[in-house]
């Protein structure tokens, strides 16, 4: 052979050898493409047989995945053969027995071309088969071995070592698509079962994207806003067929959230008479790809409180009649009192009238505030008029200026830009629930803390807010916390309960709402929102 001939040998075993491997690359590819595309387990199995049966040219294939709990090595799929092992006559093998056994025991393939049926098979129906050479080799998904993927023949010596290495990588590229598939068949099951929990629990609950588009209402929210989950589920909150003030009073509390995003809590009374308490709260995605954590959109949970409603009218009417009878002998005890004052000069005897005079001085606080209450609810003496809001700033917090001092709290007061200078409220009530809002911030802060009285508008929408940073309101005493004589801590600084539910009654009174907004140990924001009026 001269030199010309033999480069010319050596050139043309080169090329083949080059076409041999981009072959080999060529089906790994196809089996890729065809396994990758799908996210349904038994899907995958079968597009996997498919492509591996027409790529290295087999005429039967097979799936068989390991089954943990039972020891087991589990056919799961299969292409090509004459009798049923999947259903029918299920092939189950034991962990360590037969051809199986060795390719999982040894991580590694096992190739045999010529079987001539008297082997001793695991399962000893697979001779019917007729299978005269298999090649099997294992499947990794995530490190660890999952199955094995295995090819036949009926033809003996059919598996060279060619088609065994494509097999080899072929059999990972199906286990990363098992993997996925397993993933993805955990992650629907997941979420069937917290959808399970969803919809047998008794609160109302809305889910909402970033973007306030309902995404999610469970069964209890249908039932308590007689409407049905296919009319919400995927129309934007605000055009939600619901009843124009819960949807109202649902918008104004997300829009809030847009800049914070911390809980809140709030009532509104459906048309039907019955009250709900809502709860908004903000989710937070953690994003791998985008690598910081992001708000994804809001919960809302509905709760029927009406009876807790009735049961409240029903004792503040109790209290209010009896705070009626006591307000005449009172006043007559109190004159009675002031007189004795006067006429007695003994030192101790002084001092037994002035605790008995503050007594009665509490009890009739109390009273007051409960005919405060009455007042605004039946609306009597309720007057609009133009306010400055300056002034009205101003004034309510030079009235608490005492109080701040004695507790060293550090206040500030802070009016935006775009609030106007004019507005038009009941100014002795607003004042009055500004103040209880603050003389609240103040007595239930600790010494040396910070208070912030802040005016802002959003839209046609006042808001006015005081932030605290003290103890803060648990979670589920907040819905309550407006409910006349409700306290978080019965035993803590001395109160009635009163105070919230008269700017409660304030705000409504006004057209507007409460809500609070709080984290227990970071503080709490009490806010109230009123309509902007034009005019009185
Ligand atoms: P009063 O009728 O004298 O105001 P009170 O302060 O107890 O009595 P509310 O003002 O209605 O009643 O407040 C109700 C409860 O809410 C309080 O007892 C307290 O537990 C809780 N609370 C109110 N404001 C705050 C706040 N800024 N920080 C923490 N807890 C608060
Ligand atoms: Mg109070």
């Amino acid at each position: 052979m001269n030199k010309s001939t033999s480069l010319l040998l050596q050139n043309r075993l080169l090329t083949e050898e080059v076409k041999r491997r981009v072959d080999q690359i060529a089906a790994i590819n196809t089996v890729a493409a065809t396994v990758g595309n799908s996210l349904d387990l038994d899907a995958t199995l079968h597009t996997a047989l498919q492509a591996v049966v027409d790529v290295v040219g087999a005429e039967a294939a097979g799936i068989s995945l390991i089954d943990e709990e039972a020891g087991e090595i589990v056919l799961r799929a299969q292409l090509g053969w004459v009798h049923d092992f999947v259903k029918e006559r299920p092939m189950r093998i034991p962990m360590g027995r037969g051809m199986s056994g060795q390719v999982i025991e040894n991580d590694d393939m096992v190739v045999h071309n010529n079987l001539d049926g008297t082997e001793d098979y695991a399962v000893p129906s697979f001779k019917e088969e007729h299978f005269r050479s298999i090649a099997m080799a294992p499947m990794h998904s995530r490190g660890e071995i999952i199955g094995i993927l295995s090819i036949m023949s009926h033809r003996p010596g059919r598996f060279d070592h060619d088609v065994v290495e494509v097999l080899r990588a072929i059999a990972d590229t199906v286990g990363a698509a098992i993997g996925n598939a397993k993933l993805y068949e955990q992650h629907v099951e997941q979420e069937k079962r917290l959808d399970a929990i969803l919809q047998a629990t008794a609160d109302g609950i809305i889910a909402t994207d970033r973007y306030s588009k309902i995404t999610l209402v469970n069964s209890a929210a249908e039932q308590l806003l007689e409407l049905k989950a296919e009319d919400l589920e995927g129309v934007p909150l605000r055009k939600a067929p619901m009843h124009p003030r819960v949807r109202d009073q649902l918008l104004m509390a997300l829009s809030i959230h847009e800049q914070r995003g911390d809980n809140e809590a709030f009532e509104v009374e459906l048309e039907n008479g019955r009250v709900l308490a809502v709860t908004i709260s903000p989710v937070y995605v953690e994003s791998q790809v985008e690598q910081d954590e992001h708000m994804d959109g809001w919960v809302l949970v509905l709760r029927d409180i009406t009876h807790l409603r009735e049961a409240e009218i029903a004792r503040a009417e109790f209290i209010q009649a009896a705070a009626h009878d006591m307000r005449n002998p009172l006043s007559v005890t109190q004159s009675s009192l002031n007189m004795l004052a006067t006429m007695i000069r003994d030192g101790e005897a002084s001092e037994m009238i002035e605790i008995a005079q503050s007594g009665i001085n509490r009890l009739q606080q109390l009273i007051e505030d409960l005919f405060n209450l009455e007042q605004i609810e039946s609306g009597a003496n309720f007057h609009l008029s133009e306010v400055n809001v300056l002034e009205l700033c101003q004034e309510v917090s030079a009235e608490i200026r005492g109080l701040i001092l004695n507790k060293k709290i550090v206040f500030q007061y802070h009016i935006d830009d775009n609030v106007p200078e004019f507005i038009v409220v009941d100014r002795r009530w607003i004042s009055r629930a500004i103040h209880n809002y603050l003389e609240n911030a103040v007595k239930y802060s600790p010494e040396n803390s910070e208070v912030q009285l802040l005016f802002y508008t959003q839209g046609n929408i006042l808001h006015i807010e005081v932030a605290d940073n003290g103890p803060g309101i648990p979670p589920d005493a907040q819905p309550r916390v407006f409910d006349r004589f409700y306290r978080v801590n019965q035993e803590d600084k001395k109160g009635t309960g009163l105070g919230l539910a008269i700017v409660k009654s304030v705000a409504e009174a006004h057209g507007g709402s409460v809500y609070v907004r709080s984290k227990p140990k970071q503080g709490s924001t009490f806010g109230i929102r009123i309509p902007i009026r034009q005019e009185s």
